[in-house]
């Protein structure tokens, strides 16, 4: 029989207990439709649901062969249920997806069709959202604004509906990220990235789960991990206050010395004494921020280099892969990590 490549649909799950059976009555019949060419398996991630969640999908994974499910001991947030169902899916590719049907499964058939022409990321681009209208602008503006910082170039647009190739989930799994932020790690690895449109459409059932509190945790995240533009902006800012001052000291101690007019005594004095803790203030940050830049770059352990093809190396080959785990597996792998050029 032809080897058929598997598909992972990955749905992170945080008290959707309305919208499990009609995302399987969505997902089944995309399945079915594409079964010729492509086995499906639909990775539950649930976040920490205490609605029962939980128990209807391990209901249903008794009923429907597709579904896995993992289970948080508590709410870890979005990125990070996506990232584990990423790293534990086995598909030849990853597809995200929410579960509140805001996107449709149906535009499976369009990211299949764009891994397979050789892009290794299709991510949806929406179109219009059928949100109010301030939450669409206010959510816009918010990614535009985490977009112009980052030092990553995110596509405009392009949510969290995406498909991963397998080699994305490798580099992913190299990454170690405490505060994730998965658009700019994806965007920052490069490879083959297109999007496909489509509508985005209202949430019918139960109510969004990334309030506003989450969604400003969430810039934070993406402005914070990707740039290290804020220290650069007081970096900058210390070395235009030490010009400023110094011109400010130089004004006044001239006035003293030269003009030498109503100024009241001691003024001149202390002023040169502020102005010059200023500028010792302001230089030391603003070395202090360039080496905290570094660190913070080199302590986000991003992957050195990612290999995307290899000519005239011998292709890995199943057997190969897994004698090469025990090497990577033990707990002294940490040891033998120093030896690594990519560290
Ligand atoms: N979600 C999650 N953990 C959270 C918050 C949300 O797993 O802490 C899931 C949620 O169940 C949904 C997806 O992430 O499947 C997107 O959430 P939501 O629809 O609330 O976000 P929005 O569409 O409003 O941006
Ligand atoms: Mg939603």
């Amino acid at each position: 029989m032809k080897h058929k490549k598997l598909v992972s649909v990955i749905v992170p799950v945080f008290n959707e207990i309305e919208n499990i059976d009609p995302l399987l009555e969505r997902l089944d019949p995309v399945s079915d439709r594409l079964a010729e060419r492509y086995d499906f398996e639909y990775v539950f991630i649930d976040d920490g649901s205490d609605d029962g969640s939980f128990e209807l999908l391990a209901k249903r994974a008794t009923e429907n062969r597709r579904i896995r499910v993992l289970s948080f001991s508590r709410n870890f947030g979005f990125q990070r249920a996506i990232i584990t169902g990423l790293l534990e899916c086995r598909g030849d590719a990853a597809i995200q997806i929410d579960a509140d049907l805001q996107d449709p499964p149906e535009m499976f058939v369009e990211f299949l069709e764009q891994w397979e022409a050789g892009n290794d990321v299709v991510y949806g681009v929406r179109r219009g959202r059928r949100e109010g209208r301030l939450e669409n602008f206010s959510r816009r503006a918010f990614y535009r604004v985490i977009n112009a910082l980052s030092e990553d170039h995110l596509p405009p647009d392009a949510g969290d509906f995406r498909l991963v190739s397998r080699r994305v989930i490798e580099a992913l799994d190299e990454v170690d990220d405490y505060h994730p932020y998965l658009r700019g790690t994806i965007a920052s690895f490069g490879f083959s990235q297109t999007g496909v449109e489509y509508d985005r459409s209202a949430r019918e059932r139960g109510e969004s789960k990334l309030r506003w509190r989450k969604m400003v945790s969430l810039g934070a995240d993406g402005i914070l991990h990707h740039s290290v533009l804020p220290l650069r902006i007081a970096m900058w800012v210390g070395i235009v206050m030490i010009f400023a001052m110094l011109a400010g000291i130089g004004i006044y101690v001239y006035g003293k010395t030269v003009i030498n007019d109503e100024l009241p005594p001691g003024l001149a004095t202390t002023v040169v004494l502020i102005m010059t803790s200023i500028i010792l203030n302001a230089l030391f940050l603003a070395i202090i921020g360039a080496y905290v830049g570094r660190i913070y770059q080199q302590v986000k352990r991003r992957p050195f280099t990612i290999v995307a093809d290899r000519v005239g190396y011998e292709p890995v080959s199943e057997s190969a892969s897994s004698a090469d785990e025990p090497v990577k597996d033990p707990p002294e792998a940490g040891i033998q990590s120093g030896a690594e050029p990519a560290g």
